[in-house]
């Protein structure tokens, strides 16, 4: 079947209506049965808690936490859990299922899981967010499980929350259980790469989208909105690699320098300034919106859902645009951006590192056997080499977009293990 691009929504876009969209053309155009389509839609599991948390004022706060379990079809479930205000059912339900398709198109044996819990943690102490993380894994004590369902960080979460996550788990378990969460500190069983592990994911998968449209990377320029972990690895990797990164943004607004920003310097500044890099020097202020039309060759979206919108997708100037966020770009943009001829690395394949070196941890955690850097880096650009020239091949076969090409690939491959291992 042709390519049809998807239709536009008329309300604003909520992340789990833009992956159905897509979901929805892909499945079409591989002829899926309607009945597959049916299984692969819903979630297989959807559990929602009440966390209440001691604050540091002794008053007594009830949190809503979620574990969105999309599909065990590949394996144990995988996937982040996201501290943040916005976080909602029906987002935890979209990144659930974006899990799914990522694990399936860098081809690791994990089905798709998200967590989260609606909380501002900027806003709260070390403290709170312990017990708050706490009270969390134990409300999931029967979820997770590391062949059942791995947690990792996302938005909002690091390795000192994994830490908690681990102990409270173990505590619970009776036994010391690394292998139920990645993304943990070094010393406690993390894996050496996994910090940096989307960052370089989306540097590799830059790298190769640029070789295809033959852009010089030691030319190239580019733009960077988000400067959490993967937007500041991402930069500073694609720097190494000779790109002229020239702006770089975050909630404190979007710093531009047209010779190229330090972001090592940047890096520090921000660790020194509680995260943020408002007040850096050797830029200069512009706005977020800025950002994104700005006349570079790479763009990179590493934030947030729905920021490249029908609203600004025709003012985008960038030739190639590499998801590091999850859902950065509306369904609605889509079209515009095919349009206008942009390649889009899309986020189920351009921030695939990250899980791809959970993956790895997970698997250093079973042998009780720790790999080095090099082996860990070598492995998992390996592992996304691979996946960006097998959607690429699709696109170019069935004419469609790398979105779409992923979203087959993903589907294809869920949809055919589905039927071996057969229903009820
Ligand atoms: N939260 C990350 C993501 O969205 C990592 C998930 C993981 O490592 O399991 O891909």
């Amino acid at each position: 079947m042709a390519y049809i691009e998807p239709a536009p929504l008329k309300d604003k876009e909520n992340p789990f209506e833009a992956m159905m969209s897509r979901f929805k053309v892909a499945s079409e155009i591989l002829g899926l049965e309607e009945e597959i389509y049916n299984v692969l839609k819903n979630p297989a599991r959807q559990v929602i808690v009440s966390l209440p948390v001691t604050m540091d004022d002794g008053s007594i706060k009830v949190f809503e936490g979620y574990r969105v379990i999309h599909s065990t079809i590949l394996g144990p479930s995988k996937g982040g859990i996201r501290f943040d205000p916005h976080v909602n059912l029906d987002e935890v339900k979209a990144l659930a299922a974006w899990m799914t398709w990522k694990c399936a198109v860098v081809d690791i044996p994990y089905g798709g899981a998200k967590g989260g819990v609606t909380c501002n943690p900027r806003e709260m102490s070390a403290g709170e967010i312990e017990r708050l993380m706490r009270a969390y894994t134990q409300a999931m004590a029967d979820v997770f499980g590391p062949d059942k369902d791995i947690p990792a960080p996302d938005m909002g979460t690091g390795p000192r929350e994994m830490a908690w996550l681990m102990d409270q788990y173990s505590r619970n378990h009776g036994m010391t259980t690394h292998a139920v969460v990645t993304g943990k500190p070094l010393v406690m069983g993390g894996s050496l790469g996994r910090t940096e592990a989307t960052g370089r994911g989306v540097m590799v998968s830059a790298m190769a989208a640029m070789e295809k449209l033959k852009i010089n990377p030691y030319k190239a320029t580019c733009a960077v909105q988000g400067f959490g972990n993967v937007g500041s690895w991402a930069s500073r990797l694609m720097h190494e690699r000779g790109l002229i990164v020239q702006a770089v943004s975050d909630l404190s607004g979007a710093y531009y320098n047209e010779k190229g920003m330090d972001i090592e310097l940047a890096m520090k500044y921000r660790d020194a300034n509680k995260g943020s890099l408002d007040g850096f020097e050797g830029a200069e202020k512009i706005t977020n919106e800025e950002l994104l039309t700005l006349p570079v060759d790479l763009l990179v979206p590493a934030a947030t859902e729905d920021v490249i919108t029908s609203s600004n997708a025709s003012s985008i100037k960038a030739k190639l645009i590499v998801e590091g966020a999850n859902g950065p770009t509306s369904s609605r943009a889509d079209g515009i951006i095919n349009e206008k001829g942009i390649m889009v690395v899309p986020d189920i394949l351009a921030n695939a590192g990250g899980v791809t070196v959970s993956y790895f941890e997970w698997v250093q955690n079973r042998l009780g056997y720790k790999w080095t850097a090099d082996r860990v880096n070598r492995r998992s650009d390996r592992i996304m080499k691979d996946a960006f020239n097998n959607v690429y091949k699709t696109a170019q076969e069935y004419k469609v977009p790398m979105r779409i090409a992923a979203y087959m690939v993903a589907i294809d491959k869920v949809s055919k293990t589905y039927k071996f291992r057969g229903g009820y």
